[in-house]
């Protein structure tokens, strides 16, 4: 057995944790960058109790809540210009994914001189802001994991930075932020951790750990499904998302993601559909792509989320999903031409061909071939 398993950031988890452990910040620096979207940070609690640490801990701060849903380049370079003008030294992230990713590339741009052609190239020098994150969402794990993904206007997709640096050092997972998410934000970043735990285990990177925690953050979730589905979530299933939504980070930060992820890039990139809904879409039809190959790996999958059969999850999937939005033959083959050429293709045990990512994506929609 050979493989190697790295995960550095320091998590820490329970009910008011960012205040009880507020000294952790002190090893980050002495001057933080808060980095958040436009609300819910603010109405949530999470930024008052990032401050209110940081003033007992003594830590001078600015805040930079300018992050959108899936963040643009020119958001993180305005952010790493705030970020050196105000001789911040360390970066605080708080919401989604959205505003997570963007303060990792945020701390990279405030350290080093990066181009805009040279941003998702690969190739840094060993510098970086140090990172705390503070999830809000239950989805993305991103607290976890060395990607920061951008919306990359000139690639037309949405494109990933990754390198060991963006591991953040440290994670507070505190379930109460995420208690008055909608039921819809709920759903789709549930089915976005979940497709992070099957791609993982589909993933030809997948190890036996990953393979243990992909298995358990699915099984978690599938817990999950019927309060879901009934929109009956108890704080204890929140704190349970966010815990299945982090581990499905650890496996995601080994295997990288597969198909399911570059071909749900385009979905949000021209049709605004959001991250994890535009996996759930396509993630069943993937599945039983996958299964024609590899039916050892489905079938584990299906049976850590306690059914017997795909077709059970994918009926639950299109329970929670709802109505599909419309799309084109030609808007198909548009997206498939750009999935084709993503990194992460390269991670599937079959590996599809256009013809095939067109057919996911056919399927996926309930268009006649
Ligand atoms: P998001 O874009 O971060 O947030 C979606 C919406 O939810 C925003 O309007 C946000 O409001 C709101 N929100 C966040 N927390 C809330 C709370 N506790 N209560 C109420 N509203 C809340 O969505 P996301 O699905 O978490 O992140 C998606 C992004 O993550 C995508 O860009 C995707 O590509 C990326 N991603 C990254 C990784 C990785 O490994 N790095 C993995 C998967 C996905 P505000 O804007 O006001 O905060
Ligand atoms: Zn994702």
């Amino acid at each position: 057995m050979e493989f190697q398993f790295y995960m550095p950031t320091r998590v820490i988890t329970g009910e008011d944790c960012i205040r009880k452990n507020k000294d952790a910040f002190r090893a980050l620096g002495t001057k933080a960058m808060i980095v958040t979207g436009a609300r819910s940070a603010k109405a949530n609690g999470s930024e008052k109790d990032v401050t209110e640490a940081l003033k007992l801990a003594d830590i001078e701060y600015v805040v930079f809540d300018k992050v959108m849903s899936n963040p643009t380049i020119a958001c993180v370079y305005e952010g790493a210009a705030a970020a050196r003008k105000a001789g911040a030294d360390f970066v605080i992230a708080i919401g989604g994914g959205s505003p997570m990713d963007a303060g990792k590339a945020i701390a990279l741009l405030a350290a080093q001189d990066i181009s805009e052609d040279d941003l998702f190239k690969g190739q840094y020098e060993n510098k970086i802001l140090p990172m705390a994150f503070v999830p809000t969402t239950a989805g993305t794990g991103s607290e976890v994991t060395p990607y920061s993904i951008l919306t990359n206007d000139k690639a037309q997709t949405k494109t990933s930075i990754a390198t060991p640096l963006l591991f953040p050092a440290l994670a507070f997972l505190d379930g109460r932020y995420t208690k008055d998410l909608g039921i819809t934000t709920t759903i789709n970043t549930a089915i976005d951790a979940l497709s992070h735990g099957i791609e993982g285990m589909i993933s030809v990177k997948a190890n036996p750990v990953s393979d243990v925690l992909a298995k358990e953050s699915i099984r978690q979730i599938g817990e999950c499904f019927k309060a879901l589905k009934e929109g009956s979530l108890t704080a204890a299933h929140r704190e349970q998302l966010l815990y299945a939504s982090m581990l499905a980070g650890v496996v995601i930060a080994h295997t990288g993601t597969t198909a399911v992820h570059s071909m749900g890039y385009s979905l949000t990139y021209f049709k605004d559909i959001d991250h994890g809904r535009a996996n759930g879409l396509l993630l069943a039809e993937f599945m039983k792509f996958t299964a024609a190959g590899r039916p050892d790996v489905i079938e584990s999958i299906i049976t850590a989320m306690g059914y017997k059969k795909l077709e059970e999850l994918e009926k639950d999937l299109e329970e929670l999903l709802g109505a599909k939005e419309a799309i084109t033959a030609e808007e198909i083959s548009k997206y498939s031409s750009i999935a084709i050429k993503a990194k992460n293709i390269g991670n599937c045990p079959v590996v599809p061909e256009e013809k095939d990512l067109i057919k996911i994506y056919t399927e996926s929609f309930g268009l006649s071939v």
